[in-house]
This record gives C-alpha cells, sequence and structure tokens, in this order.
C-alpha cells in the first residue's frame, strides 16, 4: 500500500525526522489560509499523487500551465494562483503513464534555500533478507539513470538486525554523501530515526529524493515515498486509514473484496486462472503466441462460485479485455464450480469478446457439460498450448 508524500511525512515526523512544515490543501478556498500560517516568503505547492517525477510532470490542461506538479511561489496571490491551476486538474508524469492522475491534494510547505540534493532510500532486500540502504550524491534527478550510467555514484549497505543501526552505518552515509563534522553527525542520526520508522511501521520501501542540505546547514527530507508490507497492514490500522482509494485501481479494489490475487497488466487477453503458477504460466504463453495478458489473476484453491462469477465479472467490465482465456487446472478447485461462476457472471453481464475455456482435473467432464449445455458461445480447448492458440486466434479475427 502507498501513500501520500504528505502522510509519509507526518509518519516521518512522528520519529523525529527533520521535514519541512506543510499544510495539505484539498480545496482552492483553503489555499490563502494555509499560505499564511506557513508564513512565507517562499512556499512550495506540491501536487499529492502516488507517482514521482512531479516536478518535471505536465497538466493535461493548457490552463494549468506547464509548469510542473510541484512548484515555488514567492507570494501568497501566486500560492493561490497555483493552487487553483493545479486542484483538480490531471498530473501525466514519467510515472503516472500517458493517461495522467487527477490532483486532488495538494501540500503547501515551507518553502527551503536548498545547498545540496542528495538521494536515500530503504527497502526490504530479498536478497540478504536484511534492510537495505542506497544512499548517493545524485539527488533530485532520476535514480534509475544514475544506477545505469553511473553506478560508482550509488552506495548500499544493509542492515543486521540482530544489532540494528550502528554508528559505522551513519559513518558510511556520511561518506558517501562526503559529509564532516555537524552534518556527518546529522546524517548518523537521521540514518537511525529512518531505520527506526521504516521497522516500526513496516514498511516496504522509503524513498527520499531529494534529501538536502539547507542553506542553513541542515540535513532535510524534501521528499517523501512510503510504502508499506499488505501483509503487516493488519498491525497498523493507523496506516491503513492512510489509504487512498481513489489512487488505486478500481479492479484490484474490487478483486481485494472477494480475496482474489488481482493485478491489471496492458495486454488485452483476461486471464482466469487457479494458482499463482499457473497463472504465471499462462500470461507467458500467451505472450508466445503474440499477444499480452490484460491481467493476472488467480482465483485461489478453493474458490467458490460467487468467488469466480466476480472475478469474471472484474475482467469483462475492463474495455481493453478484447478476449478472455480461462485456465483452470482443477485440484481443489473443481471444474464444474468454475463453469457455474462463468455462466453466471455471462448471465448476469452478457459477453461481447471471444471466450476460450481449458479445464483439466477435478470434475473436468461435469464442468465441460454444464459450458456445453449453457448453449454460451465457447471456443473449447483441450491443453495450455491449445488455449492460448484459440485466444490468440479468435481475437485477431475480431479485430
Ligand atoms: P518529485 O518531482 O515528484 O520527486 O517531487 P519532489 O518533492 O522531489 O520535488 C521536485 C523538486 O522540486 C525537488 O527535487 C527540488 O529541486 C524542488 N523542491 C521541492 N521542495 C523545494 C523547496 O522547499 N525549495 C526549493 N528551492 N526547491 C524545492
Ligand atoms: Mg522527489
Amino acid at each position: 500500500m502507498n501513500i501520500h508524500e504528505y502522510q509519509a511525512k507526518a509518519v516521518l515526523k512522528e520519529f523525529g525526522v527533520p521535514v519541512s512544515r506543510g499544510v495539505p490543501v484539498l480545496k482552492v478556498e483553503e489555499a490563502e489560509a494555509a499560505a499564511k500560517e506557513l508564513g512565507g516568503p517562499l512556499w512550495v505547492v506540491k501536487s499529492q499523487i502516488h507517482a514521482g517525477g512531479r516536478g518535471k510532470g505536465k497538466f493535461k490542461e493548457a490552463a494549468a500551465g506547464e509548469k510542473g506538479g510541484v512548484r515555488l511561489a514567492k507570494s501568497i496571490d501566486e500560492v493561490k494562483t497555483f493552487v487553483k491551476e493545479m486542484l483538480g486538474n490531471t498530473l501525466v508524469t514519467i510515472q503516472t503513464g500517458p493517461a495522467g492522475k487527477q490532483v486532488n491534494r495538494l501540500y503547501i510547505e515551507d518553502g527551503s534555500d536548498i545547498e545540496k540534493e542528495f538521494y536515500l532510500s530503504a527497502l526490504v532486500d530479498r536478497v540478504t533478507s536484511r534492510v537495505s540502504f542506497v544512499v548517493s550524491t545524485e539527488g533530485g534527478m532520476d535514480i534509475e539513470e544514475v544506477a545505469h550510467s553511473t553506478p560508482e555514484k550509488i552506495h548500499t549497505f544493509s542492515v543486521d538486525p540482530a544489532t540494528g543501526i550502528m554508528p559505522h552505518h551513519g559513518r558510511t552515509v556520511a561518506k558517501a554523501l562526503n559529509l564532516s563534522g555537524d552534518l556527518a553527525k546529522q546524517a548518523g542520526v537521521l540514518v537511525a530515526k529512518l531505520y527506526k520508522a521504516f521497522v516500526e511501521k513496516d514498511m516496504a520501501m522509503l524513498e527520499i529524493n531529494p534529501l538536502i542540505v539547507s542553506k542553513q546547514g541542515e540535513l532535510k527530507c524534501l521528499d517523501a515515498k512510503v510504502s508499506f508490507d499488505s501483509n503487516a497492514l493488519y498491525r497498523h490500522p493507523d496506516m491503513l486509514a492512510l489509504r487512498d482509494e481513489t489512487e488505486e485501481d478500481a479492479k484490484e479494489i474490487e478483486a481485494s473484496k472477494y480475496d482474489l490475487s488481482y493485478i491489471t497488466l496492458d495486454g488485452a487477453i483476461g486471464c482466469m486462472v487457479n494458482g499463482a503458477g499457473l497463472a504465471m504460466a499462462t500470461m507467458d504463453i500467451i505472450k508466445l503466441y503474440g499477444m499480452e495478458p490484460a491481467n493476472f489473476l488467480d482465483v485461489g484453491g478453493g474458490a467458490t462460485k460467487e468467488k469466480v462469477t466476480a472475478a469474471f465479472k472484474i475482467i469483462t467490465a475492463d474495455p481493453n479485455v478484447k478476449g478472455i482465456l480461462v485456465n483452470i487446472f482443477g485440484g481443489i478447485m473443481r471444474c464444474d464450480v468454475i463453469a457455474e461462476g462463468v455462466i453466471a457472471a455471462v448471465k448476469d453481464v452478457g459477453l461481447e469478446v471471444p471466450l476460450v475455456v481449458r479445464l483439466e482435473g477435478t470434475n473436468v467432464e461435469l464442468g465441460k457439460r454444464i459450458i456445453s449445455e449453457s448453449g454460451l458461445n465457447v471456443i473449447p480447448a483441450d491443453d495450455l498450448d491449445d488455449a492460448a492458440q484459440k485466444i490468440v486466434k479468435a481475437v485477431k479475427e475480431a479485430e
């Protein structure tokens, strides 16, 4: 689960991490009071969307100007103008994709005088099974580009959970960022606080880009991106309350209500499969035959008819889906339950695209009979290879 920058900063502040003062703004009318409260003389008006690259982003609406999703304002009037221009409009950044994201919240911050911009992040490293930090002097810009063209400028280290953060970690960060004296001390304190926040809140990722040295000689987190380990969210109802469903994929939210493992993808073939491994194999074979899957969907081992119906409806509601492949290997899952679920969904919402069904395993004969007797226009398939070829062919013919 991701949260907004202003929420992440509030969480970090609880741990004593230095961040700028700021006020979230949801309505144009709130802009003036927020700007007055902060006092100036420099303000930063920041679009709050679950995507990075906002500074270099552009609004779709011409009226919103081409000044990006993070803007520096030098007067209260300028703050008000920016708020009007940004709120409710659609920001397109390198991370949002061409569709962009609607900006429904802004964060107005006390502007900082920047001396230097660094990069710092922490994440759960699966290779070492530890929390790893990534630091670089090349902050503010595209870190992927830095990693690609000048990898020697990226420093990483991991923290042994048995000892936690030690003074040498702080020294490593200070050295990587060429900091000495008081700033080196600040770096040590900061990294300890960030690590504590990361572990206590069960974060999956924490990215500070930029971490700055201000003209006043203070180390400060100017941007913050936090995501939490969804499997641990039950331990953090206060973090769960920060969830902004408008930032999430509507189909994925619907799927989560039915406990389905569903991820939206870019392709045209909707997949309904049981078992993550079989779902991956199904996606691979669709690609092998020249098309792309529209989703990953694992209905799980013991899905009910209701769950299958819900899953099928989520797939058919996606306008990008030009064909559907149901691929079930019945173990605990029974093929007749799948057949009944599919038929119930089609009865409810209709079926306007080709459907290929491949059933195998428990109650396969019964499942096939239910489908053939339903009068549905289903293309039956014998195995995975056959099924993938048939759905690709059917979609291409229907084009
Ligand atoms: P992102 O583009 O989505 O990563 O948004 P950031 O929060 O990182 O802001 C983008 C850029 O705006 C930063 O890299 C800074 O250069 C600039 N910026 C953000 N806050 C301030 C500030 O308080 N003062 C100044 N001078 N620049 C800022
Ligand atoms: Mg940033």
